[in-house]
């Protein structure tokens, strides 16, 4: 199974998807105060997700995947309302497209589950593994016809709301790229629990938490790929899911624009009086220009993905991943100072925005990490044909 290249009427497509995407979007306005203040996904969320055909369109249906560029505009235009919302969505895509990219005999089926809303996990870092991947200790042994996993994951986004997880382990005990296989593990499996949830200051209502493996028994046909392939597949998948994750910080960088505006064009201050300073003016331009500049790189790069059915090259997803989340982080920050005191108080959105910002510059891998991924590939780069 594979991805194939867009078809011309692409363009039509996305923008319908778009304006479905930001409808849709709307109806989630009044949730995420709530869901952060009280720590929890509103099962309500769940059901509009389900009964708005949003997991038919995020994933594709009628035989089609959906591009990275449709995932993308639907994310942006959650993450812009509730990034937590965008986070659950974009932690099962991720899933989604490293079970595609596999090839599983049982691709298919956990496909249309997906589109049909069954919640995933990704399950790869650990306590002592998180941009080093090569140091996980999860163990999977064969037994039989199949797998005794055993080990724990920490901080894995949907812990206790989703169905099954994406386990990576190591099948081997050498620290090589080829010891590490990844296997399909129900939530519901003898062994399976969750251990602790994180208190987390931003994505409050995304759950976090860790996925504790006792011996948990899998047959062989749930390994996803081949045997050691685990590691070529989380990389495989890197180039897409940061992205995503570039469509989430966008979201969040125009959600936070957004609110500034709001902000400054109502009550006792207005924007025509902070335009008068040319220097808050001139703030708010630069902060307008970020946006754009964040949301053009993120569609350049996936409409080329698009265009030609490859994934973006290593380098593209990273620096995607990279600029747009510092754009989130600097425009709720700068939004926030800009809007002044109002925009302080804990039911704000603008504050919500900031905390969640802070939190995309560090999972699906730190910054720091990134900027190595695009040291590693610079040599070879031709910016002629970008
Ligand atoms: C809210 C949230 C949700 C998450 N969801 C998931 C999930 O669903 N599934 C999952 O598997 N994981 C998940 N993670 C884990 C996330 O991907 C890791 O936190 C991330 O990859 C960074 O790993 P770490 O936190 O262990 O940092 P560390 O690896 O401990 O890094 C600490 C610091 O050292 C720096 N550093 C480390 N190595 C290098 C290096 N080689 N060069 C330069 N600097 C370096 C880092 O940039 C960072 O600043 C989630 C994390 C968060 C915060």
């Amino acid at each position: 199974m594979s991805r194939s290249a867009a078809n011309p009427h692409q363009h039509d497509e996305v923008q319908n998807v778009a304006l479905h995407a930001e409808r849709f979007a709307a109806l989630l306005e009044s949730f995420p105060e709530k869901m952060d203040r009280l720590e929890r996904f509103d099962p309500e969320v769940l059901a509009l997700l389900s009964d708005h055909g949003v997991w038919r369109s995020v994933h594709g249906s009628g035989g089609a995947e959906a591009s990275l560029t449709t995932q993308c505009r639907w994310i942006e235009a959650l993450a812009a309302k509730c990034t937590s919302t965008a986070v659950l969505v974009q932690s099962q895509l991720t899933v989604g497209h490293t079970i595609l990219l596999s090839g599983s005999p049982i691709a298919g089926r956990l496909l249309e589950e997906m589109r049909e809303g069954t919640i995933w996990g990704w399950g790869l870092t650990e306590a002592q593994a998180g941009s080093d991947i090569l140091s996980m200790q999860t163990s999977a042994h064969l037994e039989g016809d199949g797998y005794l996993i055993r080990g724990s994951k920490r901080f894995i986004s949907n812990a206790g709301i989703a169905s099954k997880y994406l386990i990576f382990a190591r099948t081997k005990r050498e620290r090589s790229s080829k010891s590490i296989s990844a296997f399909v593990v129900p939530s519901n499996a003898n062994g399976l629990s969750i251990d602790r949830y994180e208190h987390k200051m931003g994505l409050r209502a995304s759950p976090t938490g860790d996925v504790l493996l006792e011996d948990v028994r899998v047959p062989g046909i749930h390994m996803i790929g081949e045997l050691g392939e685990g590691v070529g597949l989380a990389l495989s998948t890197l180039r897409w899911s940061r992205p995503l994750i570039g469509a989430v910080s966008v979201g969040v960088a125009r959600g936070a624009f957004e609110h500034l505006m709001r902000a400054v064009g109502s009550g006792e201050r207005n924007l025509s009086d902070l335009a008068r300073h040319q220097a808050k003016g001139h703030h708010i331009a630069e902060l307008a220009i970020q946006v754009l500049a964040a949301k053009n790189l993120l569609y350049g790069v996936t409409t080329r993905a698009d265009s030609t059915g490859e994934l973006p090259s290593m380098w593209e997803a990273a620096s995607t991943k990279a600029f747009c989340s510092e754009v989130a982080m600097k425009v709720a920050s700068e939004a926030l100072e800009i809007a002044g005191r109002a925009s302080v108080s804990i039911d704000a959105p603008l504050q919500r925005c900031y905390r969640d910002a802070k939190i995309l510059q560090i999972f699906e891998g730190t910054n720091q990490i990134q900027k190595n991924a695009i040291m590693k590939e610079l040599g070879a780069v031709n910016f002629a044909q970008h």
